[in-house]
């Protein structure tokens, strides 16, 4: 990595010396963010590539600058990837990223003040879901569905009995702390039977999905977001995959709607990315994230520690502090991931189904093992986590505990080097 900047280095210190500082602490520190990555050398190159030089608003075809034939390649490559990883009839591949991607959806699809169904942000949706303080809460008409209280799992139907109740033109599916399968087909054929467009915002789990390890969305939602940079590891950015009779709105919706010119160089990154998701090692790396992080929430629940829903169907960990004995208190999240930050271990703080604290001192740990299967670890190396992760958890107050495990978390990522 140090070797692939070496202009930076020659000709800007201050940045360089930054950029190495953060390369230093992904290396060692092990990175349990569920919603990140480390994406490949091929991907950075791409999109540190010389297509950052280039304006090309429009499509490939119909660019409202001339010099585009080498941009119209790479994007209608990135396309033909994408519609094949995923079965999809349409793709666009311009979005910036999975906000405005979702942006452009509702845009596409939606007349201002229109009812939309989501699930609510604090039992795992996203902003984007309707949140009031993001744009499609202010613009949009949102009525959420939760999860079933016991299960603590989405309730089918439940979510069927809101939907006849509501008649909204669109339901959202797909979340960013939902630790279980998703019925897609459900959730369509709910959408067709009140009249509702289904789209599915698989930005967490799109690279299960494109692995295998997730039943998929497509070919029969109406319209699919996603982000690149999380389980599929890409690029920053996000893609929107629809069926044909969609695709105008859709495109158009992107540009001219909500962007302009298109950044080409990530749009290369994520063909580079789209190219590895097909190879047959991807479809490993999927299904050991999935392994991995079931090894990892029963080690935590044998060492007492309580996870919404009890378990995991995916990449994703919710630790609930509230009901984990040693803890048993609620709005500790930022406390306990302050601690396991302490000792190299990054998660983030999350709010927990049905949480009586706030979202500014929520009572959960989100984590998950995308980074660390990436990295190639495996069952072991997890059970192995696990125990540290529990040990810290019961004793948050240990500074010694915490010294000495940082110790040991760093051996461990110096087995796994990347970059
Ligand atoms: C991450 C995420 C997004 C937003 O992506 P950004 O690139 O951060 O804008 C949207 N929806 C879901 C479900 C996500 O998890």
């Amino acid at each position: 990595m140090v070797n692939i900047i070496p202009n930076i280095r020659r000709k800007d210190s201050e940045v360089f010396e930054i950029i190495n500082r953060e390369l230093v602490r992904q290396r060692n520190e092990l990175n349990m963010i569920p919603s990140e990555n480390y994406c490949s050398t091929a991907v950075l190159e791409a999109q540190g590539s010389i297509f950052t030089n280039k304006y090309a608003e429009g499509y490939p075809g119909k660019r409202y600058y001339q010099g585009n034939r080498h941009v119209d390649e790479i994007e209608n490559l990135a396309i033909k990837r994408a519609k094949k990883l995923f079965r999809a009839e349409h793709a666009n591949v311009q979005p910036n990223s999975g906000s405005p991607a979702n942006m452009a959806v509702y845009f596409a699809l939606l007349e201002p003040g229109d009812k939309v169904m989501g699930m609510e942000l604090s039992q795992g949706g996203h902003l984007t879901h309707g949140s009031p303080v993001n744009f499609s809460g202010r613009m949009y008409n949102f009525v959420s569905y939760g999860l079933d209280k016991k299960t603590e799992t989405l309730d089918m139907d439940a979510i069927r009995k809101i939907a006849q109740k509501e008649k909204p033109k669109m339901i959202v599916s797909g979340y960013t702390a939902y630790p279980r399968k998703i019925n897609f087909r459900e959730f369509h054929k709910i959408a067709r039977e009140v009249g509702a467009y289904s789209m599915a915002d698989i930005a967490h789990i799109a690279g299960l999905v494109a692995g295998g390890a997730h039943p998929s969305p497509l070919p029969f939602t109406d319209v699919v977001t996603t982000t690149t940079h999380k389980t599929l590891r890409g690029p920053r950015s996000a893609i929107i995959l629809c069926r044909k009779e969609l695709a105008k709105k859709i495109d158009s919706s992107v540009f001219p709607g909500i962007q302009g010119g298109p950044h080409e160089h990530t749009i290369a990154a994520k063909a580079v990315a789209f190219g590895e998701a097909m190879k047959p090692e991807f479809k490993v790396y999927a299904k050991q994230i999935v392994k991995n992080a079931k090894v990892l929430a029963e080690t935590l629940m044998d060492n007492g520690i309580k996870l919404v829903s009890n378990g995991t169907d995916n990449h994703l960990i919710l630790i609930d502090l509230i009901n984990t004995k040693s803890v048993g208190k609620e709005g500790m999240g930022k406390e306990c991931a302050d601690a396991l930050e302490e000792a190299g271990i990054v998660t983030n703080a999350n709010t927990i189904p049905f949480d009586p604290s706030t979202p500014f001192r929520p009572s959960g740990i989100r984590l998950g093992t995308p980074v660390l299967t990436t990295r190639g670890m495996k069952e072991p190396e997890m059970k192995q986590i696990g125990e540290w992760m529990a040990k810290i958890l019961k004793n948050h107050k240990d500074k010694a505990l915490i010294k000495k495990t940082k110790e040991e978390v760093l051996g461990l990522c110096r087995r796994f080097v990347f970059y």
